[in-house]
């Protein structure tokens, strides 16, 4: 391609809105533009690097057995009526109206589509299993869209479900594509971890998200310093056993803490460990109340406690509903005459603690030598805490280490949440009428191309791995008057291209420092800077991973370009 017949919007200028380095350098590297909040084009070049992508993904998933399809992105809400979600998915999912009124919703993923379509056409087990995937924009309206492409309102999604008549093939599928992703992501040159996810109510290990670790990551992993544990920090169980000191109980007193409302402020205040501390938080799950207890030096993971009581969600209860269950103000909140309607629930950490200190449940008064078995009898022990650098790794093995991750892809086992509420049904090899087992798999396309930027750049650019580069080559003649140099290039862009490679050729009647500082920040892996030598055929080489530069013949070029791309 041609420079002066393709786009690419280059900007001198770091965008003041922009602060990581992949929505900078995309940005500034003309690979993307903005439209509004979320939403984004991709020029040119980000066109030609999705392709990459896809293509990767296409043949490893082919690989694994699963068949490309393209379904609407336009979906009748009656069937989110029917999974249940058009009431439980929120604010994220967009949804409109037709012309005569109908509802809708932009797809945000396609679970319901491909079950209602699966439904109607699968009949028997002798069609199973089968695993259909398609790539194409997703919809969802998120609450802070950032990060660039990290978190789009409007993104690339590659999503694939497969449909089973045992568990076995699921699992067995389910191996496959975590297989497939893992070679994905290698291929596209990411430094990743596939860790294990949170699933819902459901728990267990069956489902695991793919993260490339980077400090812009939103995600935190907890992983073992020495073995192969890698967990999403919400999802890490903590330990269970925590060494208790033999002190001799004593009798429980209400002291006076004016003021005094975090762990902190009432540790300091009573002269004693956040240790002793319990922290009592008044959780929402669903339509009911729990209380949630912690010792004062960890932190509740609501995911956890969302997981223990099985409520679709958990969260902190507002000041209005604190003080309406409990009659409290927060900071003062404690597990003691609390209305025999709310459950308590303690992390395993809450065992430990002998003559301890928690809230009264009344406005700047604390309750010290509160000892747990004995002043609470309700209470029921659980882990609830996060985990957290330093804890024993949950496989036995070496201790706990954090880092950031952005979550790529995630594939989950799902079984037949969707096939039993939308009436997916095969007959089995017994003529009995069985739900279909389902998985589901999804890679962010963009905010994979976003983290390949986020994991390869430098100061001067964006630097792609051969693998999903835009263009292979990036020939450039220092003076497009010269017309040696022209006469050189021209050759070079046609014998190059006749290569296979992909070649840009910079034809523009541009300075020769403008064309090397463009093409720094497009960040190609070859340059052919086509100079004063041209008569001679004498073009330099550089390497933009390592700036290395070397003149050689142009002849000498397919060898060395066949050495790097290896063909
Ligand atoms: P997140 O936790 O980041 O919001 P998610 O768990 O809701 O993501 P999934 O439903 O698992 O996302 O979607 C599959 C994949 O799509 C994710 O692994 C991620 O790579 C990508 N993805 C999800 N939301 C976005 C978004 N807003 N922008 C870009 N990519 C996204
Ligand atoms: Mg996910």
């Amino acid at each position: 391609m041609k420079q002066s017949m393709t786009f690419i919007p280059t900007l001198r200028e770091v965008p003041a809105d922009a602060d990581i380095k992949s929505h900078q350098l995309l940005l500034r590297a003309g690979y993307i533009r903005q439209n509004t909040s979320g939403i984004y084009s991709y020029m040119p070049l980000a066109a030609k690097v999705l392709q990459k992508i896809q293509n990767i993904i296409r043949e490893e998933m082919e690989n694994a057995g699963a068949a490309e399809l393209l379904m609407p992105a336009l979906q009748q809400s009656e069937l989110w009526q029917e999974s249940g979600r058009w009431y439980s998915y929120g604010p994220e999912l967009m949804r409109f109206r037709d012309r005569h009124n109908r509802e809708f919703a932009l797809g945000a993923t396609h679970e319901e589509v491909i079950t209602s379509l699966l439904r109607d056409e699968v009949k028997s087990y002798k069609r199973l299993p089968l695993t259909l995937y398609q790539i194409q924009s997703k919809f969802r309206d998120e609450k802070r869209p950032r990060f660039g492409l990290l978190r789009g309102r409007e993104f690339i999604m590659k999503d694939a479900y497969s449909f089973h008549s045992s568990q076995e093939s699921l699992d067995e599928v389910y191996d496959k594509i975590f297989q497939a992703y893992s070679n994905i992501f290698s291929r596209c040159g990411l430094d990743f971890r596939a860790v294990i996810a949170d699933s819902g109510a459901m728990g267990g290990k069956d489902t695991h998200e793919f993260m490339v670790l980077s400090e812009v990551g939103e995600d935190t992993i907890a992983y073992s310093d020495t073995s192969k544990y890698a967990a999403n920090i919400e999802m890490a169980p903590a330990p269970m056993e925590y060494e208790k000191s033999n002190e001799e109980p004593k009798d429980i007193e209400k002291v006076e803490t004016p003021n005094q409302k975090t762990i902190e402020e009432v540790a300091a205040f009573l002269n004693v460990e956040k240790e002793k501390c319990i922290k009592t938080l008044l959780f929402k799950a669903d339509d009911s109340f729990v209380l949630v207890l912690v010792r004062g030096d960890y932190e509740i993971n609501d995911i956890k406690v969302k997981n223990l009581v099985e409520a679709r969600t958990a969260e902190l209860a507002a000041q209005e509903e604190t003080k309406e269950v409990l009659n409290c103000v927060t900071g003062y909140v404690g597990p003691l005459n609390i209305p025999t309607d709310v459950k308590v629930i303690a992390d395993y950490s809450v065992q430990s603690v002998v003559n301890g200190v928690c809230g009264a449940n009344e406005e700047n008064f604390h309750y010290v030598n509160i000892n747990p078995d004995r002043d609470i009898p309700s209470i029921q022990y659980a882990d609830l805490r996060f985990i957290e650098e330093g804890d024993a790794s949950p496989d036995g093995e070496g201790s706990i280490k954090f880092a950031r991750g952005i979550e790529v892809g995630h594939v989950f086992k799902l079984g037949t949440r969707y096939s039993v509420d939308m009436n997916a049904m095969y007959l089995d090899e017994n003529g009995r009428s069985q739900p279909m087992i389902m998985g589901c798999y999804g890679i962010g396309v963009s905010r994979t191309m976003a983290s390949i930027v986020e994991q390869y750049n430098d100061e001067k650019g964006i630097i792609w791995p051969l693998s999903v580069t835009p263009f292979d080559v990036h020939v450039i003649p220092v003076n497009v008057k010269s017309d040696d140099q022209v006469a050189l290039s021209d050759k070079l862009y046609k014998d190059l291209k006749a290569k296979g490679y992909d070649v840009l050729y910079d034809d523009r009647a541009e300075r020769a420092g403008v064309k090397f500082a463009d093409a720094d920040l497009i960040g190609l892996p070859v340059r052919i800077t086509v100079g004063k030598r041209a008569g001679e055929g004498i073009v330099e080489v550089k390497f933009r991973r390592n700036g290395e530069s070397q003149e050689i013949h142009a002849d000498e070029l397919p060898g060395l370009l066949n050495d790097l791309f290896l063909r």
